[in-house]
């Protein structure tokens, strides 16, 4: 028979534009498949493992290297999630390896600087291998875990690669990333009634036997409580809860394995919390608003639906019957969340209807729970997940029936990945992902983003509304204290008005929480000499430094760089040196001078850098345990506390002057989403907002909860000034380390860019922070109208960047893109 020459391309997980082409060895004609790893070496030594993207007999022009190993069975990435990932690149402006490397769990992805370490089913046999082999073997067996760049270093070998290629062939080596997707399911130890005891002659026989001698009557006790944990055999027993029993000697519960008694057996067990469901969706008994709204959905011929429903009127109830109704049908569903800080609540509130059917996916957990979630996502199977949860990289998870997408919160800015790309929009990502799959899509909200509530105004989305809280609660009060009024009265008192002061003191003489909320923006402390204004200023970024009392020393937010505080001004020696702002850090002192009984926690970026500690405090709060929270954004999203009856704004003039043509609409998303946390259940809740500018209009539509004032007046805006959604914005960053470059290579762009596009490009300009990290940042915007051919234009933005960087003198020269910048 002749043997075909195939060819594979491969996607790499790289920064680089296509797939490159390899040649597979005949012995792998059968096995190959699109979607499967493949090992290859990529440049002069790295390796990687690559999927397939396409098998054919087309000989390129050049000399091709070997595919090394097909490290798959089967493709675990199918063509839709492949054209899932290429479409996001062409839209987001970036390559498909860029997509690649963040959509895949880092476990699925090898490279050279992976560890291979000795197969756990290698036998010790020397004989079939060479040389080189048992020199690895022997290098492997001393270090007993080594990347493949080093066991080159030891060995002084060339390439190493092939030869681990055929030791991993022949099982040998694994690759240890490898070894632990496959050999480590966590284990549990279970122990039975071994066979020749299960009949009750034989039973009865073996405790008379252990009665009858002193000796054995240890055994005797430990065989008792066997059974009462069995129910008389019929069940297995963990282990553990035999050893763990201090009354029980585990010498005789070995004696009684050894006889044959009782029987080990390893089971492996999901690392994945889980449980089956304690509650009936059908138990859920809709009000007339929430039933309202579902019917709506349910019955709408949009395939995308945005529900708009004020804080607490229980949208999630609303989610729980739609994704029972979707899974009934046998479909997966994806529920998307902003922040995985926002999970615990939720998934709590989901696994009691859906049990083990939920799977949650996220990057902080580790590489082999996340490959759990992966496997178990792709397959209709017994322990397979049919819920999804999870932050924007759910989005990647390898569905295998998609029926719904729901997107909560979805006029959350953190949606937008900034960094690095694919910068993409999970909410925007989810719209396509669900036509992909013919899936409904669900956006939810109490205060939608202009764009969804513009669509969904203009028909292209249904639309869905609940305008009262759930169970007849009320909607908050909310007071506006005017700060300039309050200082003239000598009312303030560190950063507090009088007002807000009185309201948190009654709160807590009534057993209630409160919530302070400080947006981040305003909430660093920075350093100022008292004589001569100096102000510390990062080295490598033009941002001045914040003051972090808990290490007493002053960091770049941007870079991470940190001194200790000068004990003087190195500007002027002047030892007067104060403090100035108004941070999380500093108000939960404040808090203590004002309310020294009071228990204070504060969640923000630098108390939250764990996700323990951030759940801790989300359940000490729960259990009454803290009495003031205080935090930044994090306060503001989706949680639902039942004893909170005052949320204080602590400076509302931080959100409403940003320079940002979402400003109004942001600070209106904040102070109305931190407001629904009061009084959520039963009492009416009190909301304070501490400004200078009481009579903003922000603060106005805030006050009164009206969101459809706020759209009207900024959706007019939108129109007049070019913005979203009647304009798509592609923001163009150039950044170099030389300013005058920087300079030239942004003016040369947007002078080509000019050409093609006339006044649709505005700058160059310097952003607010014009360098990061030593690098100068020069920023170009160039917008489309809607219904413009945006698709050409990227292409022609992309290509003219090409040409231009070609020129030597800017070859380090990065200009990045921002497709729909938040
Ligand atoms: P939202 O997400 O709209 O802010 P939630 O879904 O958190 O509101 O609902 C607010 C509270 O009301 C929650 O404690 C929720 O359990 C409760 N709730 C809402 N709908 C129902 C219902 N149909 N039956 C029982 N409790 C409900
Ligand atoms: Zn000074
Ligand atoms: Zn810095």
């Amino acid at each position: 028979m002749e043997r075909r020459t195939l060819f594979v391309d491969v996607l790499l997980p790289l920064h680089l534009p296509g797939t490159y082409t390899y040649r597979l060895p005949f012995e792998y004609n059968d096995a190959v498949k699109v979607g499967q790893r493949v090992m290859v070496q990529f440049g002069s030594k790295r390796l990687y493992s690559a999927l397939v993207r396409r098998v054919h007999e087309t000989v390129p022009s050049y000399k091709t290297k070997y595919v090394l190993s097909i490290l798959d069975l089967e493709p675990i990435v199918d063509e839709r999630q492949f054209r899932f990932w290429e479409w996001m690149a062409s839209y987001y402006m970036c390559y498909p390896g860029d997509v690649m490397a963040v959509a895949l769990p880092s476990s699925l992805r090898l490279s050279s600087e992976s560890y291979i370490v000795v197969h756990p089913d290698f036998c010790g046999e020397y004989g079939d291998l060479s040389a080189d082999e048992i020199r690895i073997l022997d290098v492997l067996t001393r270090k007993s875990r080594i990347t493949v760049d080093e066991v080159e270093e030891i060995t002084g070998y060339k390439k190493v690669m092939p030869i681990v290629k055929t030791m991993i062939e022949k099982h040998v080596v694994l690759m240890e990333e490898e070894l632990r997707q496959r050999y480590t399911p966590k284990q549990t130890v279970w122990l039975t009634l071994g066979d020749s005891y299960r009949e009750e002659t034989a039973t009865k026989q073996l405790f008379d036997t252990l009665e009858r001698k002193t000796a054995t009557h240890k055994q005797l006790l430990v065989l008792m409580r066997f059974m009462q944990l069995s129910g008389f055999g019929r069940e297995a027993v963990k282990r553990k809860l035999l050893t763990d029993d201090p009354e029980l000697s585990q010498s005789a519960l070995d004696t009684l394995v050894k006889k044959g008694v009782l029987e080990v057996e390893h089971r492996e067990e999901s690392r994945l919390a889980g449980g089956d469901a304690t509650a009936s969706v059908a138990s859920i008994e809709l009000s007339p608003e929430q039933q309202q709204a579902f019917d709506t959905i349910i019955h709408s011929d949009k395939s995308v639906n945005l529900l708009h429903g004020v804080t607490s009127s229980g949208k999630t109830e609303v989610y729980i019957r739609l994704i029972d109704e979707v899974l009934r049908e046998g479909k997966q569903v994806l529920f998307l969340l902003p922040e995985i800080a926002l999970t615990a609540q939720i998934v709590n509130r989901l696994r009691r209807y859906f049990g083990n059917r939920v799977g949650v996916y996220h990057s902080r957990f580790n590489n082999q729970e996340r490959a759990e979630v992966w496997r178990r996502t792709m397959q209709p199977s017994a322990d397979g997940f049919q819920l999804l949860l999870g932050a924007r990289s759910a989005l990647f998870l390898p569905f295998h029936h998609l029926g719904l997408v729901i997107v909560d919160e979805e006029h959350d800015g953190s949606y937008k990945q900034s960094d690095p790309a694919p910068r993409y929009n999970g909410r925007d990502s989810a719209l396509y992902l669900a036509r992909m799959w013919g899936a409904r899509t669900v956006l939810g909200s109490a205060t939608p983003s202009l764009e969804s509530y513009y669509h969904a105004s203009e028909g292209k989305y249904g639309l869905a509304e609940m305008s009262q809280r759930y169970g007849g609660v009320q909607m908050p009060e909310v007071f506006c204290v005017d700060m300039k009024e309050a200082q003239r009265k000598r009312e303030i008192q560190q950063n507090f008005s009088r007002f807000l002061i009185d309201h948190i003191k009654e709160a807590l003489a009534n057993h209630e929480q409160v919530i302070l909320f400080q947006n981040r923006r305003g909430f660093s402390l920075r350093v100022e000499c008292d004589v001569c204004h100096w102000i510390p200023q990062c080295v490598h970024c033009d941002v001045s430094l914040v003051y972090h009392k808990s290490t007493n020393s002053m960091r770049c937010h941007y870079c991470g760089y940190s001194i200790p505080v000068p004990p003087e001004c190195p500007a002027c020696h002047s030892t007067t040196l104060k403090m100035r702002g108004f941070g999380t850090e500093r108000i939960e002192d404040d808090l203590g001078i004002l309310f020294p009984d009071a228990h204070v926690a504060r969640m923000d970026l630098d108390s939250t850098m764990q996700k323990k500690r951030y759940i801790e405090i989300l359940n000490d709060f729960e259990d009454r345990k803290i009495d003031i929270l205080v935090g930044t954004q994090m306060v503001t999203k989706g949680l639902d506390f039942s004893n909170v009856s005052v949320v204080g704004i602590l400076s509302a003039d931080n959100l409403i002057s940003f320079p940002d043509f979402r400003s109004y609409e942001r600070s209106f998303q904040q102070m109305t989403q931190v407001s629904g946390r009061a009084g959520r259940h039963g009492k009416r809740g009190k909301v304070i907002i501490q400004s200078y500018q009481p009579y903003h209009q922000a603060i106005r539509d805030a006050m009164n909860n009206d969101y459809l004032s706020m759209y009207k007046s900024q959706i007019v805006e939108r129109r007049v000034f070019k913005y979203p959604p009647f304009y798509r914005l592609v923001t163009i960053v150039v950044r170099h380390k030389d300013q005058e470059t920087v300079n030239s290579v942004a003016e040369r762009y947007a002078g080509l860019l000019r050409a093609q596009f006339g006044n649709r490009v505005l700058g160059p300009e310097y952003p607010s922070v014009a360098r990061i990290r030593n690098q100068y940042i020069k920023k170009i915007m160039v917008r489309f109208a809607q219904g413009e051919a945006i698709t050409e234009g990227k292409r022609i933005m992309l290509q003219e960047a090409e040409r231009l960087l070609q020129d030597k003198a800017y070859s380090r020269v990065t200009i990045v893109f921002d497709v729909d910048p938040q």
